[in-house]
């Protein structure tokens, strides 16, 4: 055995160990990991399940997301970099240090003080990716006021009933967001979804950034500049709230239906995500992160704002797409700021991918540590892509908005040595992931066994508290959907091969069972994808009088010219099913592939299956209040 083995095979016997200790002496462990935070009052009780499944983490501990996240720095720290916002869409770029992001959310704090805002109370965060936005959110914790950020540019309707659940007290937004060069005005679409939710907030906080009109009504709506030098000298102490405190609740994805509001805890999160920065990403304080995700979502969350803050880091926020002005943009961003870890997700690459890998390596990325990548299946040859392209470690991360931090990925000590494309790697540590048989709720130990994919209760620091007011759907949906067993679905499909790596097969909803076998979308997908014409694809079981149901696929070639006429179309569609074939069997051959130029997505870039299958079946595709381009399935419809 080489030094190189050795030392891999040491990390990998620490991993295990450190893995084990997580699940078989949770609380010693958990323990040690909340002495990574500052608490105004230590936990007395590490973790309380006396009511399962409601797990209230470092109970009698009281703390403060901000002060974490940026109080905490100002001693050692003050003059580093805390924050840089860029937008290629304004063109502009600012740097905050700890110091300045510190004044800055203290005069934000106190301008929701100001309108009204105090602990407990919500406030509902609309904006685009701008510095305001963080501020907003770092200074509702500050206050103990749970914030709840509604990706900017939703449409109204979408508004309008996450204003209802969160009821705030206060709106933050702005006047508008840009994408692709295009101002999205938000006022309106404020105001219009004030006019269709039930619930009135008692004030609304605009940020002008000059790019649109924003017709402001009197008494209700304020001026974030007037305000902020009105404040400019503020003052705001943190409120220590419990741990077991809400900080803040987020909608899921809306991909398989009614998006769900996620509530998370003070003290479990920030725990979770302090430990997560060595212990999965080797991160340190004084290096710089970038995640390319949006605030709107979880990653966002974690990995734009409070993870990479509490670190003691430089977080980047970035508004702008990842081809403008050119492919090459993200990587610039790197070599100027001297990036050390890079978080983004597959959709986003496959969309780099389309380009041409040159632009890639322009620009010296050699302070990159590795690429992160969560929020949709890792295809291989997506994975295979990007790492020829940088040349750097691309590491695969399986989560949910309910989890609020990876469930599964190689962290660190054994990744990236031991990546294998196509699987987000191991359970990561806290989490006891089970793989059960949905129809028996048996737990599946022999290797290569589809199951769903569970975990067994408590849920680890950091998990949902519940769903938003309405305790009896957290139970009710995650936790009884595997008969005769109490453990959490993340309804997803999956399965473990001998040395314990999974991979995900596709979601629950989607199983396609042709015949009696039953397939993930993720398994024909990935065999499709392998043909060097398909750049994008997507499959979904449909309604079979014979067979139950049959496989159909949705696919993008990567070169128009290859599906120019109807013949050329028919020859492509034969290859493509002769491949999955001989890949996977005839069993999984689905009965057309149809081509098109555009796959309905969400907002977040996830493939919006539901709706495809939907229309194939001709009914109605439901709630597509997330979803991105209303002209992709329009298209689907006429390709029919
Ligand atoms: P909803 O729950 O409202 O239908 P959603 O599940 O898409 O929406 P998210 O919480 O944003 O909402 O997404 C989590 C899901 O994304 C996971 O359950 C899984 O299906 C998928 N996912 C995330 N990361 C990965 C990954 N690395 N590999 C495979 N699938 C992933
Ligand atoms: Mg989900």
């Amino acid at each position: 055995m080489n030094t190189n083995q050795q030392t891999d095979k040491q990390a990998r016997a620490r991993f295990e160990d450190f893995y084990q200790r997580s699940i078989n002496d949770r609380d010693a462990f958990w323990a040690e990991q909340a002495e990574l935070i500052a608490w105004q009052q230590k936990p007395t009780q590490i973790c309380d399940y006396s009511n399962p499944p409601f797990a209230r983490w470092f109970v009698g501990g009281t703390t403060n997301l901000c002060h974490n996240a940026v109080d905490r720095h100002l001693a050692a720290r003050g003059d580093q970099k805390a924050l840089i916002a860029i937008s290629t869409e304004t063109n502009t770029e600012k740097t905050y240090t700890y110091r300045e992001l510190h004044a800055e959310v203290n005069r934000m704090a106190a301008a929701l003080q100001a309108l009204g805002v105090e602990t407990g109370d919500r406030v509902q965060i609309y904006m685009p990716m701008i510095a305001e936005a963080a501020f907003a959110m770092l200074a509702c914790v500050r206050l103990g006021a749970i914030h709840s950020v509604v990706f900017g540019g939703f449409a109204s309707g979408a508004l309008a009933s996450r204003i209802d659940d969160a009821q705030p007290k206060v709106i933050v937004s702005a006047d508008a967001g840009s994408r692709g060069g295009r101002v999205v005005a938000y006022k309106p679409l404020l105001d219009e979804a004030l006019k269709q939710s039930s619930h009135q907030p008692a004030a609304v906080l605009m940020v002008n950034r000059g790019l649109a009109d924003m017709p402001m009504r009197a008494g209700r709506d304020h001026d974030w500049a007037a305000l902020r030098a009105l404040h400019s000298e503020a003052a705001v102490d943190c409120v220590w709230v419990e741990s077991t405190h809400p900080s803040y609740t987020l909608y899921t994805s809306g991909t398989t239906g009614n998006p769900k509001g996620v509530q998370r805890d003070t003290g479990g999160y920030t725990v979770a995500l302090a430990s997560s920065m060595p212990h999965i990403f080797d991160a340190q304080a004084g290096q710089t992160f970038f995640c390319t995700s949006d605030i709107g979502w979880v990653v966002g969350h974690s990995y734009i704002i409070y993870a990479p803050l509490i670190a003691g880091m430089a977080t980047v926020m970035y508004e702008g797409l990842p081809i403008r002005p050119d492919p090459g943009v993200w990587w610039s961003i790197v070599e100027k700021y001297q990036v050390t870890h890079m978080f983004s997700a597959p959709t986003a690459i496959r969309v780099l991918k389309k380009h041409d890998a040159d632009y890639l390596n322009r620009y010296d990325i050699s302070s990159l540590k590795a690429l992160w990548l969560a929020g949709e299946p890792l295809d291989e040859p997506t994975a295979a892509w990007i790492s020829g392209a940088i040349s750097k470690p691309i590491i695969d991360n399986y989560w949910q908005t309910e989890t609020g931090w990876p469930i599964m990925t190689l962290c660190n000590g054994i990744a990236p040595q031991a990546t294998r494309f196509g699987s987000p790697g191991k359970a990561v540590y806290g989490y006891n992931v089970k793989l059960i048989d949905d129809a028996t709720g048996e737990e599946l130990s022999t290797p290569n066994q589809k199951g769903v994919l569970a975990i067994e209760g408590p849920l680890p620091p950091g998990c949902m508290q519940t769903v938003w007011r309405d305790d009896a759907r957290f139970v009710n949906t995650y936790w009884k959907s595997i008969p005769g067993r109490m453990v959490y679905s993340t309804f997803d499909w999956g399965v473990r091969d001998e040395d314990g790596y999974y991979f995900i097969l596709g979601r629950t909803d989607d199983v396609i069972n042709v015949a009696g076998h039953r397939l993930g979308t993720r398994e024909i997908e990935e065999s499709i994808s392998a043909h060097p014409q398909i750049a994008e694809v997507a499959v979904v079981g449909v309604a079979d009088t014979l067979k139950g149901q049959t496989a159909l696929a949705f696919a993008i070639v990567r070169d128009a010219s290859a599906v120019a006429d109807e013949a050329a179309c028919k020859a492509l569609e034969a290859d493509v099913m002769k491949l999955v074939d001989s890949r996977l069997g005839a069993v999984a051959r689905p009965s057309r592939v149809i081509f098109v130029s555009a796959l309905p997505k969400t907002r977040s870039g996830k493939l919006l299956r539901r709706a495809l299958q939907a229309v194939a079946e001709g009914r109605d595709p439901g709630d597509l209040s997330t979803m991105e381009d209303p002209a992709a399935l329009a298209q689907v419809q006429q390709r029919l």
